[in-house]
């Protein structure tokens, strides 16, 4: 019964806060501009509206969190003024496919009190902000969500948005567990009524369960990601069904194939065009995943490992499903999948599907913010244009999740999520890494702020290090 009040709760806190900015600026960063405008003068901005939307040389005005011009000829009095001489200006990015650990993260196989650790949410969040990531997608949402979202919302955090699916499988596992259709319809309004916003559907679920959840959502107004259930393995047309809005990673699409050839890519590329379901390659992880089946050292060598818990770098080095027991047959299977899934998205592309950037930060090795610049990376090497593959991570996001008059493209009304960047990148997508500044529902993080936090950061997990060890979890 407690638990009950305690969703309602919940609920009622966070009811509407994911389509409704919030006005009230972080107080707890010292550095952050107290004015209200903010002017960022001669500055290049790519709009996003159409790929050939950019402006030269403008002065774009920001007041109370939101654009009011992008063309200025006056700067207000009141206004700080950011110099945007030769620099560029983008929508914040948004990464459609991430988890973030939360309190009870490891509930069912960790003590509670231990699981208190990730109480932190202003570290949890930081190298999102840092990427200039501002909006995620929290694709197996818990309860602990929702505060998480509260302490960004309230201004105690600096956070991205956060919209928040529900997890639907079947099988014996734990968590959202539906074998039946009236069950899964029963969880889907369940969930609506917790205030996800959207569900996620899983591999084990059966054929009669999963038509069921994907009526049901469409009945709540919930969009359907996830994955193609391995029921469907040899007669994938069956799982596209009206309203499976998205494929949450290529390789659903690469399990389905015994030859990787163009004729299947097309096959489904086909089925995804004519059901109206949209693409999240994910091609990220897929990488990380072939690297660590060879080493371990790709994770230590990566430069933003610094950043994650060390609960969670101990478990990517000590508990490591990628690794352990690896041989060569895995290897050449994964960088089988790895080129087929790249043809998948050339194909997905040139069938005009919609396609957006999504990581799976939180696996091991995908490390949050930071892996939405891999993935851009990636989408360019599968065939994707710079611009389209701006296009992945700003407009086309924004639109699926139905908040695209509040964000995804900079257009005068819309929510100042902002990332201004040192170099054009319609020239190299990977300038999107040279990050001069981020603008986070409005409020200004110069570099030197960006930096401090992430050095921050850094200190705290080092001092922390040796006293997670994910073998000895049980002793905290
Ligand atoms: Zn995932």
């Amino acid at each position: 019964m407690q638990s009950k009040y305690l969703y309602h709760i919940i609920f009622l806190l966070s009811f509407s806060i994911f389509l409704l900015g919030c006005k009230h600026l972080p107080s707890g960063l010292t550095s952050r501009s107290h004015k209200n405008v903010l002017a960022i003068k001669n500055v290049n901005v790519i709009t996003m509206i159409s790929d050939s939307s950019i402006l030269t040389n403008v002065t774009v005005i920001i007041k109370d969190g939101k654009i009011i011009s992008l063309n200025a000829t006056t700067i207000p009095d009141s206004a700080e003024i950011i110099d945007g001489k030769g620099k560029w200006l983008i929508p914040g990015l948004i990464d459609m496919h991430v988890h973030v650990p939360t309190d009870g993260h490891f509930n069912t196989t960790y003590p509670t009190h231990a699981a208190a650790i990730f109480t932190n949410t202003q570290d949890i969040m930081t190298p999102f902000v840092a990427s200039g990531v501002t909006t995620i997608f929290e694709l197996n949402a818990k309860a602990g969500h929702f505060g998480q979202r509260n302490e960004i919302l309230r201004g105690d955090v600096v956070g991205p948005r956060m919209a928040l699916a529900a997890l639907i499988n079947g099988g014996e596992e734990s968590g959202r567990i539906a074998n039946t259709p009236s069950d899964g319809s029963q969880i889907v309004r369940v969930a609506k009524a917790e205030g996800y916003e959207f569900i996620k559907v899983y591999s084990q679920l059966n054929t009669e369960t999963y038509k069921a959840i994907v009526d049901e959502a469409d009945k709540q107004g919930m969009k359907v990601i996830g994955h193609i259930p391995n029921v469907f393995q040899g007669k994938i047309e069956d799982a596209f069904v009206p309203h499976f809005g998205m494929v949450a990673h290529a390789e659903e699409f690469a399990k389905q194939s015994n030859d990787y050839s163009v004729g299947d890519a097309q096959r489904f590329a086909k089925l995804a065009k004519e059901n109206g379901t949209w693409l999240a390659p994910t091609l990220t992880v897929i990488a990380r995943i072939a690297e660590q089946t060879r080493t371990l050292d790709s994770i230590t060598h990566l430069e933003s490992f610094q950043y994650v818990h060390p609960l969670l770098q101990s478990k990517w080095l000590t508990a490591n499903r990628n690794y352990q027991g690896t041989n060569s047959e895995r290897v050449t299977r994964i960088e089988k999948m790895i080129k087929f899934n790249k043809l998948l998205t050339k194909v997905f592309k040139e069938a005009e599907i919609p396609i957006v950037a999504g990581t799976d930060a939180g696996s091991s090795g995908v490390i949050w913010g930071f892996s939405l610049h891999d993935e851009l990376q990636l989408l360019v090497e599968a065939g994707l244009t710079p611009i389209e593959a701006l296009t992945s991570a700003t407009r086309l996001p924004a639109i699926w999740l139905g908040i695209d008059s509040k964000i995804g493209t900079i257009e005068v009304g819309k929510f100042a999520d902002l990332v201004l960047l040192d170099s054009n990148p319609l020239e190299d997508i990977r300038n999107t890494r040279k990050i001069g500044g981020v603008f986070i529902n409005g409020l200004w993080l110069d570099k030197v702020k960006i930096d401090t936090m992430l050095s921050d950061l850094s200190k705290r997990n080092a001092l922390f290090k040796n006293k997670y060890d994910w073998k000895k979890r049980e002793e905290y």
